[in-house]
């Protein structure tokens, strides 16, 4: 039977992983290669340029399902790189030099990555051709990094799941001397079945399904997180604490709204905010959450922000994205900013006039 797995070893001395939050002056990695960097490789071999990508090999590359075998974390580094950008910066007498900018930019060090691409057979077979006799160089997530191991160090097999797949390849060292983990973490695309339709309240949402590369542009994907765990000859199994994901994850954090005490503490802290929402000062229709730890009656002042229901939206898909759990988003916090405004323009860009008008009808505020 012709394979529907390609197995590709990522490794190296330095690997770049921006996501997108990955702009401009600071660019950081996210801790594990995302499917647009992998989609963006197989670009590489394949030899597609960015402008055509979106037309000739993006929809079949993003079909792919795509698994990642985290078979060393790494670790976070920061360098400097100056870009040209038209800026002045200053020089060591003191005067200023134009046309350099710096940027800062985050990698991981000896970081190494088993990914699992599943598909038809016909396509992985294509990509399998490509990745052997590359059309540009490879690189793993930013041109200064290059691979240390050839990148089909795992040939291509037939799997029923990518969960199998990660589970058939042994870990092993990956400088002489690195102590053995007893686990391993994987990332696994989720995928709609019958028997659940839904994604599970654990899912992580990744903006990282490349729909453009020039300008970049993403879709979402549910990506869930799996415990593998690592025997004394580096064989992979699951995890024993994943039988457990057969139970019900426990209930959600959620304020007990019907309960006086928390009703009061609601209406004190609006009284507090003016009635406004602290992030954008339009009227406040909801309190979030700073935390859950003492949610449903025992909150401290501290612990809610008004917030009017834009603001909120956006800031309740920020933490859906990033899987936070009891502790949440302040949005009084300056590091927030830049984000819940995005989020903001997003949702008011995607939702229809109908429900945008909806929005804007004066709320009741207790
Ligand atoms: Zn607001």
């Amino acid at each position: 039977m012709s394979a529907n797995t390609l197995f590709l070893r990522l490794e190296g001395s330095l690997q770049a992983w921006g996501d997108q939050h990955s702009k401009f002056v600071i660019r950081r990695t996210a801790d594990a290669p995302t499917k647009s960097g992998v989609i963006g490789m197989l670009c590489a071999g394949l030899g597609v340029s960015r402008p055509t990508a979106p037309e000739s090999w993006l929809p079949r590359l993003s079909r792919l399902r795509m698994g990642v075998r985290i078979d060393q974390p790494g670790v976070r580094w920061w360098d400097y790189h100056t870009v040209g950008a038209g800026m002045p910066m200053r020089t060591a007498e003191g005067g200023t030099k134009q046309g350099a900018m710096l940027t800062r930019r985050e990698y991981l060090c000896d970081a190494s990555f088993l990914i699992a691409l599943q598909g038809e057979p016909d396509l992985i077979a294509e990509l399998e051709a490509a990745i052997k006799a590359p059309k540009w160089t490879i690189y793993l997530g930013r041109k200064s990094c290059p691979p240390s191991r050839p990148l089909l160090e795992h040939p291509p097999g037939n799997f029923p799941d990518l969960l199998s797949a990660l589970k058939s390849v042994p870990w092993r060292e990956r400088l002489k001397g690195d102590p053995r983990p007893q686990t391993v973490e994987c990332l696994l695309d989720w995928e709609r079945t019958e028997e659940q339709p839904e994604a599970p309240d654990e899912a992580l949402i990744w903006y990282d399904v490349p729909v453009t590369f020039d300008p970049p542009s993403h879709q979402p994907r549910f990506v869930i997180r799996q415990q593998l765990q690592v025997g004394p000859d580096g064989d992979v199994t699951l995890a024993a604490s994943a039988a457990q994901s057969e139970t019900p994850p426990p209930p959600r954090p959620r304020a007990d709204y019907a309960n006086t005490e928390y009703k009061d503490r609601r209406r004190k802290r609006l009284n507090f905010d003016y009635g406004l929402c602290v992030f954008c000062k339009s009227p406040a229709t909801t309190v979030q959450h700073v935390t859950y730890r003492r949610a449903g009656g025992n909150e401290l002042a501290d612990d809610l922000r008004s917030l009017c229901r834009l603001c909120h939206d956006a800031v309740t898909m920020i933490e859906y994205g990033l899987g936070m759990g009891l502790d949440r988003i302040n949005p009084e916090e300056p590091r927030w900013r830049d984000l819940i405004n995005e989020k903001r323009a997003e949702i008011v860009k995607f939702r229809s006039l109908e429900t945008r008008r909806r929005h804007l009808v004066a709320e009741e505020v207790e």
